[in-house]
């Protein structure tokens, strides 16, 4: 085993992605990670939801969630401590707060509407798809995930990515990803949610870390064992799981042509290119990303961007208006 991370190789083409091979001993560091992690944090995730629905005094949290209140004031102060809400005092005469979006949280709007949009297309299973109002500009929308500098819809094939030398890292440094989105059983659900059941599937650390791979160019059973450390009974089931699930399908065995991604798992690409934004901008003290997407041809950089589909904006929380076929509003 290497020492030292090798020095990165010289991507003599398209064909030779630098990302695609994962070096002995080490695993990829990139923040897509780091924000799953964070994001299916039980309750935390839920809470942020009900603040971008407009919830700001913790007696609306206890209602929309019917989340046990010793466990909603332990997650709000948490969620104050990360610089994810800010709390603000009521007024002289009482102790309550409201608890308001940072900058930080406010980030993560694109993240959620991303999911939503994920969810309400391809886990709908039935629901009606919550309707967002842009009031900036006064139309019904869907979010688009976009490349900010062509407005093409992203895709990640024709994607290449540029690697810094901190991007390999040893797996012991990185953060486990374990953590699942709490089930039914586990918390009384108010509303139904898209989301939660999106990340309840990226939040799964082995489909997760497989689906990952697709988007740096590797297609075969044996790319995902040699780049994983992963077993090849867990591999196969997770893979049979992705098959099932319709992320992926399987191609020509003779012709060897390994697996491919789905309409279904093409599109959640854009969600994860915007949680990686997410966590370079918020997770990364000020470092530079490990990571960046370029064009495969020319090597521009590429950032993905969330925009209303009216207008063409990167809608605020504060501007977006909601209609359910469930009850949004407080009771
Ligand atoms: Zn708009």
């Amino acid at each position: 085993m290497n020492a030292r991370a090798p020095a990165l190789a010289i991507v003599a083409g398209e064909a030779q992605r630098a990302d695609r091979a994962v070096p002995a001993g080490f695993a990829r560091n990139c923040t897509m990670g780091d924000t799953i992690t964070l994001l299916t944090r039980p309750w935390a995730f839920l809470i942020l939801r009900e603040a971008f629905f407009g919830a700001r005094r913790y007696s609306q949290f206890v209602r929309r969630l019917a989340i046990p209140r010793a466990t909603l004031a332990a997650t709000l102060a948490a969620l104050v401590d990360e610089g994810l809400l800010v709390a603000e005092s009521r007024g002289e005469d009482t102790t309550w707060k409201n608890y308001r979006l940072s900058d930080k949280s406010r980030d993560l709007f694109p993240v959620f509407l991303g999911f939503m949009w994920f969810g309400d297309k391809w886990l709908g299973d039935g629901l009606p798809p919550l309707a967002l109002f842009h009031k900036a500009c006064g139309s019904w929308f869907s979010p688009r995930i976009v490349w900010a500098e062509t407005g093409e819809a992203v895709d990640p094939r024709g994607i290449a990515v540029k690697l810094a030398s901190d991007y390999w890292q040893r797996p012991s440094v990185i953060q486990p990803r374990r953590r699942r989105v709490p089930g039914e059983g586990e918390h009384p659900r108010r509303r139904p949610c898209s989301v939660e059941r999106l990340l309840s599937i990226v939040g799964d650390r082995w489909t997760f870390f497989i689906l990952r791979e697709f988007f740096h160019g590797n297609t075969q059973f044996q790319d995902f064992l040699d780049n994983l450390p992963i077993s090849s009974s867990i591999l196969a089931g997770r893979l049979r799981y992705l098959v099932s699930a319709g992320f992926i399908e399987r191609g020509d065995e003779r012709a060897r042509s390994g697996y491919a991604l789905t309409r279904k798992g093409l599109d959640i690409y854009g969600p994860m290119i915007l949680m990686k934004h997410w966590g370079d901008a918020w997770l990364r003290d000020g470092k530079r990303p490990t990571m960046q997407f370029v064009d495969a041809r020319n090597r521009d950089e590429r950032t993905a961007v969330l925009v209303c589909s009216s207008c063409g904006e990167a809608p605020d929380p504060r501007d977006v208006a909601y209609r359910a076929g469930y009850d949004l509003e407080d009771g």
